[in-house]
């Protein structure tokens, strides 16, 4: 049997029914088993759990000998880039945009990227076969905390940027962390950044009273309404973990993931640069690519793989339409801060407000649905082919179709129980159209 338990970004969970403490525990033992190393950090979002959880993976991890460091409540990329820096491996207790009763584990490579699938695979096989390492009662490990990643994180990101243009721009920024990990980061770089900041939501609260953890419009009310009063030049939000990073331009029009990425790869590629991208993205980056004469790679969906084969192709940026950049100068993973620290570089840089520099990107219109998955994806999978046989197809990550004026892009969640249907036009209409025909068309299966 092919045994699973990590997602598209981890595993995730319900605590104290799937996610238990001592499943958390055998989790922790698996992971330091697999690295077999001296030492792990581990950081948390604000999740109510994520005490439960975190001592629970550190007890695992301690009884193989290693030892761990708490670095504290942290955007997961603050802790990849400690990762990277210690060139130890991590552990973050997250379950990113999800809401507020899940948890999850997710475990991080001594480069401070995100474990690949073959690692996973091996970590479950230890879970499952409880081949763990424990050791002798002198040689257990110990439990200690380290302070320093927030200003090693946000003073990396502030020497990737041209931070004193920025400063003297004295930009408004209104800013929506959450409630969730970059609470404190992300407020802090803002104002290192000599902008004027009003915060919502940056008191850390894990049951997410203020708003659900998914940075999408419809969960961004207030900061929209802020920004409505056209007293700023930018709006940012952030999911839970503040992997990803969304914008809300001066007039308080909500700026689509795939038009943020187009915009900020525009602004920060050279010709010849490479460029990776999963095949759900715009073709708004193609175009763009295409323009600053820089390659493009596009790879299965998943950040994990983006950032791969970024590091493979040496790419300069990678991202994917849901506000999920990675920039490569800083490191290959998410990055919340980063993402937004490089838009309010572009926009220092140009004396444009932010729905200018966008009406300067292609314009493709893109909807989402999606539907529940009562059969297995294989046999879903089956059924669509023959059924759009005389369509040309792309299998690299579910099924991409092409029709006419536009394509559709048919694949299941690694996280949840439903199919997601992506459809991309020029025109609003004919991108709703196709999208209707294959919503119908798998509703009815
Ligand atoms: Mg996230």
């Amino acid at each position: 049997m092919n045994l699973k338990l990590f997602g598209t970004n981890g595993i995730r969970g319900i605590p104290n029914e799937d996610l238990t403490s001592n499943f958390s525990m055998d989790v922790g033992k698996a992971i330091s088993t697999f690295f077999y190393t001296e030492k792990i950090a581990i950081a948390k979002d604000t999740r109510i759990s994520g005490d439960m959880i975190l001592t629970s993976v550190v007890s695992g991890v301690n009884s193989t000998g290693t030892d761990m460091i708490y670095l504290g409540i942290l955007p997961t990329p603050a802790l990849q880039y400690y990762c990277k820096i210690h060139k130890i491996p991590g552990i973050m207790i997250t379950a990113s945009h999800n809401p507020p009763q899940y948890n999850g584990i997710k475990a991080i490579d001594g480069d401070g990227t995100e474990i690949d699938e073959e690692k996973e695979a091996k970590i479950e096989d230890i879970i499952f076969g409880k081949k763990f390492r424990t050791v002798p009662w002198d040689s257990i490990g110990k439990y200690y905390d380290d302070n320093t990643a927030v200003d090693l994180y946000v003073n990396s990101i502030a020497k990737r940027i041209d931070y004193k243009t920025i400063q003297k721009k004295k930009l408004s920024v209104a800013i929506d962390t959450g409630n969730g990990a970059s609470y404190f980061t992300s407020p802090l770089l803002l104002s290192r950044l000599n902008c004027h900041i009003v915060s919502l939501n940056s008191n850390p609260d894990g049951k997410f009273s203020s708003r659900n953890s998914e940075p999408k419009p419809e969960n961004l009310a207030d900061l929209i309404s802020l920004m409505k009063t056209g007293k700023f030049d930018i709006g940012i939000a952030h999911d839970g973990d503040a992997d990803r990073c969304v914008f809300i331009d001066e007039s308080g029009n909500y700026v689509d993931g795939d038009k943020s990425l187009a915009l900020i790869t525009k602004y920060t590629i050279k010709e010849n640069d490479t460029v990776v991208t999963p095949v759900s993205s715009s073709d708004a980056l193609s175009d763009i690519c295409l323009e600053k004469k820089a390659r493009l790679i596009i790879t299965r969906v998943g950040a994990p793989i983006v950032a791969r084969s970024m590091i493979e192709n040496n790419a300069t940026v990678g991202g994917e339409e849901n506000g999920g950049f990675i920039y490569g100068k800083h490191q290959y993973c998410r990055d919340g801060a980063m993402t937004m620290a490089l838009m309010l570089n572009l926009l220092s840089g140009e004396n444009k407000k932010l729905s200018e520099l966008l009406g300067e990107i292609p314009d493709y219109k893109m909807v989402k649905t999606s539907v529940k998955r009562n059969k297995e994806w294989a046999e879903t999978k089956d059924i669509i082919t023959d059924k759009f046989k005389e369509n040309k197809m792309n299998f690299l990550d579910g099924i991409k179709i092409y029709e006419d004026g536009g394509w559709v892009l048919i694949r299941p969640s690694g996280t949840e129980k439903i199919i997601r249907i992506f459809s991309e036009s020029r025109s609003q209409e004919i991108a709703e159209k196709i999208n209707e025909k294959y919503y119908n068309f798998l509703n009815n299966l």
